[in-house]
């Protein structure tokens, strides 16, 4: 119980890419990129060993960013046609490629990290991909016109993905959809069944994660604009819990969701963030631990995943990897408590 995991990204090697930078330009090109990539998700793999984590993750040390790295091995996008165009409901600025035709596969997208990282942990492993409502809302479209078709054509091309990194021995598959917080009513529409439909035939634990994103400028400033109660889980967190997902990440260190909200998730696994991504400052196992009990009064241990809030890609090493062994301290304190009451 209470086994440890990651949301998704780590930040990356100096000599791979640019520091505490998101969208973070690579330092290395050609095949020498692509070794970089594999050698820096064994490093990832090993350091959250090290740090105690139970469920490790490719930390996404391969892909420039959650959305775009999975798009780059696909066809029907033209990455020339750059449009800016306000994402999340127009909370920030991105300069995003174009589909202007059928979206296909056009070979693996992340089977060279994923079978590096298989290769060098004996631990659970854990992938990430972008959700299909997230990926419709970082790329303009001039080609499906309505965002649920387009959604549909991504969940597609996700599931074969998926199954493959099934095949490779992925433990844990997780779809990123931060913009189910931003566009609640769309989630019951067909959101969530084009989550459904990436994950179609997956045998693995399936999870979602859901956010109030990096702990970037723009996200901060629009936090501070949600008021004292983040309430947008109470819409959507019904619907997750009739769904065939398995597991469901949400933050809860630092943020204003009601914890209670995660009692609506019945049935599912939660992973607790209990480690704030928009912070420099590295938590106290006991803080951890302190979130976690919280969080139990709402999920029994056995459900529970203590983990982070989201993605740590901008962040520096040595503050991301010191609050992942503060989450594996924090974890084992609670765990104890429970062994000796038990
Ligand atoms: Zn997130």
């Amino acid at each position: 119980m209470l086994k440890t995991t990651i949301a998704g990204s780590l930040p990356k090697p100096a000599w791979l890419a640019e520091e505490e930078k998101l969208w973070a330009g690579w330092k290395l090109e050609g095949d020498t990129l692509e070794q970089g990539k594999v050698d820096a998700t064994i490093l990832a793999v090993k350091l959250q060993e090290d740090a105690g984590l139970d469920i490790v993750g490719d930390g996404e040390q391969a892909r420039q960013h959650f959305v775009h790295g999975f798009l780059a091995n696909l066809d029907g996008i033209d990455f020339g046609k750059k449009t800016i165009m306000g994402i999340r409901n127009n909370r920030y600025n991105a300069e995003v490629p174009t589909v202007t035709g059928k979206i296909r596969r056009k070979g693996p997208v992340h089977t060279l990290e994923a079978c590096a990282a298989r290769a060098h942990t004996a631990h659970k492993l854990k992938f990430t991909l972008p959700g299909p409502m997230t990926i419709v809302d970082t790329i303009a479209d001039k080609h499906y016109g309505r965002r649920e078709d387009l959604a549909m054509a991504f969940a597609e091309v996700l599931n074969e993905e998926a199954l493959e990194l099934q095949a490779l021995g992925v433990d844990v598959i997780q779809f990123d959809e931060p913009a189910f917080n931003v566009y609640m009513p769309l989630v019951a529409e067909w959101g969530m069944a084009a989550v459904e439909r990436a994950a179609r035939g997956l045998t693995c634990t399936t999870a979602i994660h859901i956010c109030y994103g990096y702990g970037i400028k723009a996200n901060i400033d629009w936090k501070g604009t949600l008021g004292d109660q983040w309430r947008h889980y109470e819409e959507t967190f019904p619907v997750i819990a009739a769904s065939k997902i398995d597991q469901v990440s949400l933050e809860c260190r630092n943020s204003k969701v009601p914890i209670e909200l995660i009692g609506l998730l019945k049935g599912k696994d939660v992973l607790v963030g209990c480690i704030d991504v928009a912070s420099d400052r590295v938590e106290t196992p006991e803080e951890v631990a302190a979130t976690i009990r919280e969080a139990m009064k709402y999920v029994a241990p056995e459900k529970l995943y203590p983990c982070t809030n989201c993605g740590m890609a901008p962040m520096s090493r040595a503050v991301a990897y010191g609050k992942l062994a503060a989450l594996a301290k924090g974890a084992r304190i609670v765990c104890e408590e429970l062994r000796g009451a038990s």
